[in-house]
Order: structure tokens, then C-alpha cells, then sequence
């Protein structure tokens, strides 16, 4: 009888009890037990087959830039697609992405071949299918403003869904409530256009980044969504939060919506954090902020 683990390696590289902390910007989480590269789409769809069947928890990453893992071990699989599910293909105005394709790497490579459209998403250091998942954004403009089809491997079929069946709203998929399906792939619509034109935006964006955001620390951008008509830095500002530390985790002096890693933070540390700034919201302003990055591997939690 062949292990998980043998059977795991027929299709995918397999690496065993590596961090959480070194798949996430935040570098924060647990050990997982199984972190797999699936080769190919076969392997991919048979890896997930058997995860399925023997009832193994599984969960897929991209850069884990969005993430808050939990301190304790991942008793499951971490897939991840950022090995082998990294091509692209242009063809004239449309860009074909493989879901591990980075997202910084392919906004500049379409500034290259004159394309527009994803100038917005020249400082998100996810993946392709971390960004469809999230409807990353940024300056006003989203995934959604591109994103044509996206192909889905779901039941152990690959389906092309069309942008209208994605459900894209504020930092919202329909990915969000099905979180057994796999994005493989994205096929994008851009906009030909002057490449000096495109490169000057993404250098603009690129030094407002810089400017206004702490970029030289650990994190997971943005931790609350900004609520209807306003922003949730303003809010934390108002509350005194800025600066405000718990163990290794502090609330960034340069933006007050990012909580930074500041000297080896538990995911305790930021959770106790967000935590303070939601009950003080509560009672100074009778609301609290919703999370805009995710939490993964927590106790009553995914
Ligand atoms: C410095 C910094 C700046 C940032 N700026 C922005 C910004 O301007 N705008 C913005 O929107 N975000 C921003 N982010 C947050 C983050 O980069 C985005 O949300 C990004 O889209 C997450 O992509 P990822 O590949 O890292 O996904 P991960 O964090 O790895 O995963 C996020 C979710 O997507 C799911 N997922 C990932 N890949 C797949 C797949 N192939 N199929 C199915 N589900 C998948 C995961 O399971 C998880 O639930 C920033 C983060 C940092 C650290």
C-alpha cells in the first residue's frame, strides 16, 4: 500500500513540515505537515482527487500575501501552484495566466508588449489566482476590470467560467464561498497603449507605494476593509492606534490600516491587536471593522 506522502510524489514535488512563516509575507504560522508543487494540470487534479478521497485537508496558496496563518501546526496539505502554474501567454490584446503566474511580473511584462490595464497591479505581490480569488485592486480599478474567463478546476472537471459568473464586488469572488475550487488559469482583456505612458503610471504608483506604505517590514497589506463612505486608517488614527505595539506586532507609523511584523510577532500578537482596535471601535464609534485579510488554520476558524 502506498503512503499519502508516496502518492503525493507521483504527481507533485512534496516538501514535509515546512513553515507557514516562509510561504507568507507576514512570516508568520505554523508548520505544515505536506506542502506540494503539483507538476502538471493531470497531477494537479489527481493530487486533489486523493486529498479528497482519503479526506485530507487541504488548502491552496499563492504568495500568501493576504494571510494570517495561525501559530499552530497545519495538520494538512498547503498546494501550491507557484512552481509549475507560472506561464503566460499573450495573444494580441488578451493575456492567458497560469493561476502561480506573478502578478507583479506579469503587469510589467504586459507593459512591455504595450498593453493596459494592469498598471494597478504593479505593487500587489500576489498571484494571478490569489488576485482573481481577492478581485485585487487598487487606485480604483480591480481584477474584474480585466478578467474575461477564468478557468476553474471544480469536481475534477475544468470549466471556463465567464467574468459574469465570478460574482467580482469590493475585494469579493464568488471563489470566496467555494473554497474547493481551484483557479488554474485567467484569461485577461487589456488595452494596447503608449508603453512610456504605462510605465510613468506604474512608476507613480510605485513611489506613492513607497511613500505611504511600510514596505520595509512583514505584512499582509491592508488588514481591514475600508467600510461604505470611509477609510479604516482614518478610524484607527482617531482611536490613537498608530504606533500602538502588542509583543512583536505594530501598528505602522507610516499607514495605520497595515499592523507590521515588527521583531519575530506571533499571530497571536496581531490577532490581539486587531482585536483591541475592534472593541475600542465598538465603543467610541459603535462599529466594528471587517478583516480584509484572511485568517487560516485558527480554532472556530477554516
Ligand atoms: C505590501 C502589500 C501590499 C498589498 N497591496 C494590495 C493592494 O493594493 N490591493 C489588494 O487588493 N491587495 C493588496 N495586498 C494583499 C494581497 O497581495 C492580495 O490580496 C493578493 O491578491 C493575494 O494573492 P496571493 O497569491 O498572495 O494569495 P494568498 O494570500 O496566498 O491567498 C489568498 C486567498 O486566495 C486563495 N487562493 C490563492 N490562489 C488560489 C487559486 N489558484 N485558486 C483558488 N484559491 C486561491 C487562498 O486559498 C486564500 O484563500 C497587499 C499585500 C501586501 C503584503
Amino acid at each position: 500500500m502506498m503512503t499519502l506522502e508516496e502518492k503525493l510524489r507521483t504527481f507533485a514535488d512534496v516538501d514535509l513540515g515546512r513553515p507557514l512563516s516562509t510561504m507568507t509575507t507576514y512570516r508568520i504560522g505554523g508548520i505544515a505537515k505536506y506542502t506540494i508543487y503539483p507538476r502538471d494540470t493531470l497531477g494537479l487534479s489527481e493530487c486533489l482527487r486523493m486529498l479528497e478521497d482519503e479526506k485530507v485537508p487541504y488548502k491552496v496558496l499563492g504568495k500568501g500575501s493576504n494571510l494570517l496563518c495561525s501559530d499552530d501546526p497545519y495538520d494538512g496539505v498547503i498546494v501550491k501552484l507557484d512552481r509549475y502554474f507560472i506561464d503566460t501567454y499573450f495573444e494580441g490584446d488578451r493575456v492567458i495566466a497560469e493561476a502561480g503566474a506573478s502578478l507583479i511580473t506579469l503587469s510589467y511584462d504586459c507593459m512591455k508588449r504595450r498593453l493596459s490595464g494592469l498598471e494597478f497591479a504593479s505593487g500587489i505581490p500576489g498571484t494571478v489566482g490569489g488576485a482573481v480569488f481577492m478581485n485585487a485592486g487598487a487606485y480604483k480599478s480591480s481584477m474584474s476590470e480585466v478578467v474575461e474567463q477564468v478557468l476553474v478546476l471544480r469536481d475534477g472537471s475544468f470549466d471556463w467560467l465567464q467574468k459574469e459568473e465570478c460574482g467580482f464586488s469590493y475585494r469579493h469572488s464568488v471563489f470566496q464561498s467555494h473554497p474547493d475550487w481551484l483557479i488554474v488559469g485567467v484569461r485577461m482583456r487589456l488595452t494596447p497603449d503608449d508603453p512610456e505612458k504605462i510605465r510613468s503610471l506604474i512608476e507613480e504608483r510605485r513611489e506613492r507605494r513607497m511613500a505611504t506604505q511600510p514596505l520595509d517590514y512583514p505584512t499582509c497589506g491592508s488588514v481591514f476593509r475600508n467600510p461604505e463612505g470611509g477609510f479604516a486608517w482614518k478610524y484607527i488614527d482617531e482611536l490613537g492606534y498608530r504606533g500602538k505595539t502588542v509583543g512583536g506586532a505594530r501598528v505602522s507609523e507610516k499607514h495605520s490600516n497595515f499592523i507590521v511584523n515588527a521583531d519575530h510577532a506571533s499571530a497571536k500578537d496581531v490577532m490581539t491587536l486587531i482585536e483591541a482596535i475592534n472593541h475600542d471601535m465598538m465603543e467610541k464609534k459603535g462599529f466594528t471593522l471587517k478583516l480584509e485579510m484572511e485568517r487560516f488554520n485558527w480554532p472556530n476558524k477554516k
